[in-house]
């Protein structure tokens, strides 16, 4: 800053002599300004983080990995890659090279962020976050130059904070780190990327302050390979959706502070909330009592939840209202869905809905047991049966059918294309990239068309089952999976 303040007073005073010289100063003034401004939009702009000392203590984190639910295996890597870290005097007695850089990849909203704060916390570590698009610019030479002051402005936070180590979390890391030669513009995304690998090439044990690199991405696939060398990002840790248990552990987790009614089970809850990511989880914590909230309740029940789930899923109900005609063809539809839900895999519609939200206008939510990560051929056949069940309820009772079918048969076809890559269809084993185009429509063709008879017979043998939903469904918008199993068994 001192620098500066000389620098603009000689300016001035330099200025102030010429005019009284009585030189024409006002083209030089105009170059100055120009000079002034670019420096301003472009190199003075940096990554937003530690860049005063007055904010330093953000750089602080509290977040432990006690605060961080499932992701065991995750947790575990980190950890033991951090244990070096810690220990500085054992690294350099023995000769290892320091850890440079820990990659993390896994979908957005699974807690990277989350573990490399807890990683900075657990180091006893300075901790700056960007993200890679902060580093995309037009000019050749800028993102380098950010990528400096970022390593600059790390080990000086970290001294002014009296830390000797700092970690710099570099969010969608693929942005900044994508293969080189291929970006548009790619002598500027280029000349970033080289040096980010220098300043890790730079990093070392005999360091006053160390330094770890943690990125984040979903898509390492795109990363130039020169970032995934040995001594850059070595360790690569996968931070995968949570399975059953690290669910129950996040739903704790974000409902420690919150009063819940006795009818709330955290294990149904997990059940309930399968392909969910960890921020969903903690939406659907948050959106439940704020419901509460609205109805003036002091504690959060099961049923908040379960419209807290919808909505996350879902998306906001709408005050759109279809016309009358239109809702009764909606009802039959969803009707359709759970009726063949339930007769195909029975227990596992856990609600079917008729208020429209923001993505669909009706739509039945399915649960299982435990969570699956393998289908076998009936069970694939049964999703499809599900899928096609709306319009053929519609077909049954109004002898006709709607536009609302078209995203259930992106779903079926889907699901027979998964059929056939996997060698369960006539073709037997195929390669997936080898197969003609006519051959896997016939194929798919095929499978739809026989799923959608026997769906077809099983309604029409249902009929009265489906009429007696749909008038359920008519009078209450909504009804749960027991409501509905309690209606059929009547
Ligand atoms: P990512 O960086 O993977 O996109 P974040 O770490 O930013 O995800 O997570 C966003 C929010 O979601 C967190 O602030 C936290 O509230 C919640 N969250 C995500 N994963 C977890 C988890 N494993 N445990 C607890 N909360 C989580």
């Amino acid at each position: 800053m001192k620098h500066k303040e000389i620098i603009a007073g000689a300016a001035a005073g330099a200025l102030l002599f010429l005019v009284l010289q009585g030189v024409d100063i006002l083209p030089m003034v105009f170059i100055i300004g120009l000079i002034g401004m670019l420096f301003y939009f472009n190199f003075a702009k940096q990554p937003n983080n530690g860049a005063n000392f007055a904010s330093a203590n953000r750089n602080i984190c509290t977040i432990s990995f006690d605060d961080i639910g499932g992701q065991e295996v995750a947790k575990n890597e980190l950890c033991e890659a951090l244990e070096f870290m810690k220990d500085n005097e054992q690294l350099k007695l023995l000769g290892i090279r320091p850890l440079k850089g820990i990659l993390l990849n896994g979908p957005p909203g699974t807690g990277k962020t989350l573990l490399a704060k807890a990683a900075a916390q657990f180091t006893n570590s300075v901790f700056l976050s960007v993200s890679g698009s902060e580093f995309v610019e037009m000019y050749v030479g800028v993102g380098a130059q950010r990528v400096r002051r970022l390593f600059e402005q790390a080990k000086k936070t970290a001294k002014y904070l009296k830390k000797s180590s700092a970690v710099i979390f570099i969010d969608e890391i693929e942005v900044l780190g994508g293969a080189r030669g291929q970006n548009n513009g790619h002598q500027e995304h280029d000349q970033t990327l080289n040096e980010l690998l220098v300043q890790m090439d730079g990093i070392s044990a005999v360091e006053e302050i160390k330094i770890l690199i943690i990125g984040a991405t979903n898509r390492v696939d795109m990363l130039d390979s020169a970032l995934l060398r040995p001594g850059r990002f070595d360790r690569l840790v996968k931070v995968d959706l949570p399975d059953k248990k690290g669910r129950m552990h996040i739903l704790r987790l974000h409902v420690r502070n919150k009063p819940l009614a006795s009818d709330v089970s955290i294990d149904a809850l997990a059940k309930d909330t399968f392909g969910f990511s960890g921020a969903q989880l903690e939406s659907v914590a948050n959106e439940a009592a704020i419901l509460a909230m609205r109805e003036n309740s002091d504690k959060i029940d099961s049923n908040h939840f379960r419209s807290a789930i919808e909505k996350v899923m879902m998306g906001e109900k709408l005050d759109r209202l279809p016309s009358k005609e239109e809702k009764h063809r909606i009802t039959v539809h969803e009707s359709g869905h759970a009726l063949i839900g339930e007769l195909r895999i029975p227990g596992s519609v856990a609600s079917v809905n008729v208020a429209s939200r923001s993505n669909a206008l009706g739509y039945v939510r399915q649960t299982q047991e435990d969570d699956m990560y393998l289908y076998t051929y009936d069970y694939m056949k049964s999703r499809i049966s599900v899928a096609l069940a709306g319009v053929l309820a519609e077909e049954l009772i109004f002898g006709n059918r709607s536009t609302g079918g078209s995203g259930d048969f992106k779903h079926a076809s889907d699901m027979a294309k998964q059929i056939i890559y996997n060698g369960m269809s006539e073709l037997g084993i195929i390669s997936a990239e080898d197969i003609p185009k006519d051959q896997l429509h016939s194929a798919i063709m095929k499978i739809l068309k026989k799923v959608e008879n026997d769906t077809r017979e099983l309604l029409m043998n249902h009929k009265i089952d489906l009429m007696r939903i749909a008038e359920l469904l008519q009078d209450k918008e909504t009804i749960s999976g027991e409501e509905l199993r309690i209606g059929l068994n009547n």
